[in-house]
């Protein structure tokens, strides 16, 4: 019969437990679905009500006491995990942490009346493989102020990097390959983007301690929805220039989106280092997808996966194997030089190494999606890797 409720993809039948025949694996997107059972565990804890007639006021940021509190459980949370150093900065929230970036480029750059005078713009440039925002957004605004120069490694030593104005994205750990990362021109002005630098993704060695650092609710307590980033900023007049930027571009934030972080944070702290640590419940949940997946394709001779080593992370005390977001798959063969292609034809959607300007020999697996999703990608992926060893026997 029809189901009662709406499953997920691939799955049909009254308890949607029925794997529809040939439905493609999706490992396409960065959606942190891994951690809705973390919350679905906390539901009632974790839920805000909101009155109709409650923070209706525009001034719902700054210095209004909402702000002012996410704001300090924010510094608590960083303090708490000991990945980035709070004291001395500034917090700037975005929409997202998409918005901040384009924030932090502008206020790097010079402003559009020097440009006009004597500086010329500001070069935006990325270690390849980047994360395809960074190209796509700063072209698209596409501002007196700065231009998209591409790869940081065609500049360096470059007679130009000397000469001209740099803002260079470092993504840490990168998205795609999960490499903790360092700016490769000396000099230049850098947006640390740590996006994924928390417990469940990489280990921690030490607290960020950059100019410009951004993080984002989507990847630490997985609500991409809520559209919540912050930028943790050191330079007072940068500061002032983000929050213009944000002013121009959106007025302010969303209060309802603040209250509602304000208790996810609030439950995250409650729980650290207890039980329900989300941290090592993300850990566990990524490091066995990361396991499972290459136990299955190290015999494959024809793919092969970003080679991650065990490090020291100082949130848990301890030598920790590799959790990943991201598996980037490289196609060994060389007729195999489209290898989103040739996944797909084996019915796994993945994200092309091209969007990351890397070669197409490339291509991008989201480990972070639902446990059905991840289910699904290694039923493909030991399909495909066992039509290797069969034929090659
Ligand atoms: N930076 C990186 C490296 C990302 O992977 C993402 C999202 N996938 C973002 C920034 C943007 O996330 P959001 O706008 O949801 O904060």
């Amino acid at each position: 019969g029809e189901p009662v409720c709406e499953c997920n993809t691939c799955y049909t039948g009254e308890d949607c437990s029925l794997l529809t025949p040939d439905c493609p694996a999706d490992a396409n997107s960065g959606d942190p679905l891994f951690l809705e059972p973390y919350w679905r565990r906390n539901a009632a804890r974790s839920a805000v009500l909101v009155a109709g007639w409650h923070r209706m006021s525009y001034r719902s940021y700054g210095d209004s006491p909402i702000s002012l509190e996410l704001e300090r459980y924010i510094r608590l949370l960083h303090d708490a995990v000991g990945n980035a150093v709070t004291d001395g900065r500034f917090i700037v929230f975005g929409i997202g942490s998409s918005q901040l970036l384009n924030a932090a480029v502008h206020s790097l750059s010079p402003d559009a009346v020097n440009v006009n005078s004597s500086s010329s713009p500001a070069s935006v440039v990325a270690t390849v493989p980047f994360y395809g925002l960074y190209k796509s957004q700063t072209e698209f605004f596409d501002s007196r102020e700065y231009e998209w120069e591409g790869a940081a490694a065609n500049w360096v030593n470059s007679s130009a990097s000397s000469s001209s104005k740099f803002v260079e994205f470092v993504t840490s750990p990168n998205n795609p390959d999960g490499l903790l990362m360092k700016s490769a021109l000396d000099g230049s002005s850098v947006i640390h983007d740590h996006a994924y630098y928390w417990p469940h993704y990489t280990a921690i060695p030490t607290p960020a301690d950059e100019e410009v650092m951004t993080f984002t609710a989507s990847k630490v307590s997985g609500h991409a929805g809520s559209r919540f980033g912050w930028a943790l900023v050191k330079n007072k007049s940068v500061y002032q220039k983000m929050l213009q930027y944000l002013s121009m571009n959106t007025l302010s934030m969303s209060v309802d989106t603040q209250l509602r972080m304000l208790k996810i944070f609030k439950v995250i702290l409650a729980e650290l280092r207890n039980e329900g640590d989300i941290f090592k419940f993300g850990y566990k949940i990524l490091n066995r997808r990361w396991t499972e997946l290459n136990n299955i394709m190290s015999p494959s001779r024809r793919f092969s996966l970003q080679k991650l080593s065990p490090q020291y992370c100082s949130y848990f005390q301890k030598i920790r194997d590799p959790s990943p977001a991201y598996a980037w798959v490289k196609c060994e063969r060389e007729e195999d030089a489209d290898c989103e292609a040739v996944l797909k034809e084996a019915g796994i959607i993945s994200r092309a190494g091209t969007a990351f300007d890397a070669e197409s020999r490339y291509t991008r697996l989201s480990l972070i999606k639902t446990n059905d999703d991840f289910d699904q990608l290694l039923l493909k992926i030991e399909a495909l890797v066992s039509k290797e060893l069969l034929s090659s026997i």
